[in-house]
């Protein structure tokens, strides 16, 4: 069966097709800068990749587009648009209302539309996309994957946040956890690396991209996740801040005289690496500069370091040991000093445990596509 993964952001679409159960990656591409300027790129095996501009101002034309390139007598991987046999999209926020992957019908679209508070980039145009693919596909079923759902395992003492209570019942302020999807597969891989089932195992994962986050793993739950309310909290990332005092959010609008929107975007966008290092949110350049022995560059590598170091400790103690410690994504496949910075650092702990450190290569989309067929093929 032919599974049409999407991910969909604020401006671009990334696609790609699997031929499931075999698990073989059938094509991939892109439309990204959609409202002006859009372009698509479109990648099948050996062949040369397409590349041109296209006129889509708005998700729905994007989305028309991608079907029309997936049966493109040239480049497309189907004769006709009926060959995909389902549709999972990435919907990054599934609130408290989804613990799993589920189909999309119209209650399910309405619950995600209520969750677009929380995640005003991402929901809003998958929904778009999800809607597009409903008008255009009305006998294809389409599978919500939610990136938070893997995290609402997590017990309230790990979810909750000190302050009044009320607040959690009036906003649902607490913890939700992101990057479900790549701490998830990577925990299944590890399993199958570690030989033993995940109900078996404790596993703690570091998802290492431009955004970042560790997420600790007990016997198949997750139990907790640096990650909070939003993707600000926890490790230092690209240009995100990760954990900081709140007061200081305070004391630089007062200080600084900014609004709201320019501490948000100072804490997202200017601070992490980027504004640790004033090199780069790339770990590459980053580490370029600091053999070059630029102060600033070394000190945005110890500070990402040791914020992961302190997490790895914390859920040792939270889940009273560990079998692995899992890196993944950008940083963690492609860096292994980080790795080996870790075995170093933490030799001790990872001796008396006996805690295997292992890098496995994050896959989302492939993730998404067993979702999918796993839900198409019980339902038929
Ligand atoms: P995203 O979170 O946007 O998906 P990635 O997972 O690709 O991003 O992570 C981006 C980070 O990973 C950057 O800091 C970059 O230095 C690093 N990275 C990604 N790919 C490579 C690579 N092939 N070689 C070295 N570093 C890489």
């Amino acid at each position: 069966m032919r599974i049409l993964v999407i991910n969909s952001g604020s401006s671009s679409i990334k696609y790609q097709v699997f031929n499931m159960p075999k698990t073989q990656l059938l094509c991939k591409g892109m439309i990204e800068r959609i409202g002006s300027n859009a372009r698509l790129s479109h990648k099948e095996g050996d062949k040369k990749a397409l590349e041109k501009r296209v006129e889509a101002k708005t998700h729905k034309t994007a989305t028309r587009i991608l079907l029309e390139v997936l049966t493109d007598s040239n480049y497309g991987v189907m004769r006709s648009i009926e060959d995909i046999g389902a549709i999972g999209h990435r919907v990054v926020h599934g609130g408290e209302d989804f613990t799993e992957s589920t189909i999309i019908d119209t209650t399910v679209f309405k619950y995600i539309k209520k969750h677009n508070e929380l995640a005003p980039l991402h929901n809003p145009p998958a929904l778009s996309v999800i809607k597009a693919c409903k008008e255009l596909l009305p006998d294809i079923k389409q599978v919500a994957v939610f990136v938070t759902a893997f995290y609402q395992t997590m017990p309230a003492h790990a979810y909750l946040y000190a302050l009044p209570l009320k607040f959690y019942k009036k906003y649902k302020i607490r913890k939700y956890g992101f990057h479900g999807t790549s701490h998830r597969y990577v925990a299944l891989q590890a399993s199958k690396r570690l030989k033993k089932p995940l109900e078996e195992l404790k596993l703690i994962t570091c998802h290492l991209g431009n955004g970042c986050s560790i997420t600790a793993t007990d016997e198949g739950n997750a139990v907790d996740t640096s990650m909070g309310f939003t993707p600000l909290e926890g490790l230092v990332m690209g240009t995100r801040a990760g954990d900081i005092d709140p007061a200081i959010v305070f004391f630089l609008m007062e200080k600084e005289k900014l609004g709201s929107k320019a501490i948000s975007e100072l804490l997202n966008k200017e601070s992490g690496l980027l504004g640790l290092s004033g090199v780069s949110n790339d770990m590459r350049d980053i580490k370029k500069e600091a053999r070059r022995s630029n102060d600033r560059a070394k000190l945005a590598i110890d500070v990402f370091i040791y914020r992961i170091k302190k997490y790895i400790g914390a859920y040792i103690a939270a889940m009273n040991g560990a079998d692995a410690i899992i890196l993944t994504a950008g940083i963690g496949e492609n860096h292994p000093f980080i790795k080996k910075t870790i075995a170093t650092e933490l030799s001790v702990l990872i001796k008396k445990l006996g805690i295997k450190l292992l890098i496995i290569p994050t896959d989302e989309e492939l993730l998404i596509a067993h979702d999918t067929y796993g839900i198409i093929k019980t339902k038929k």
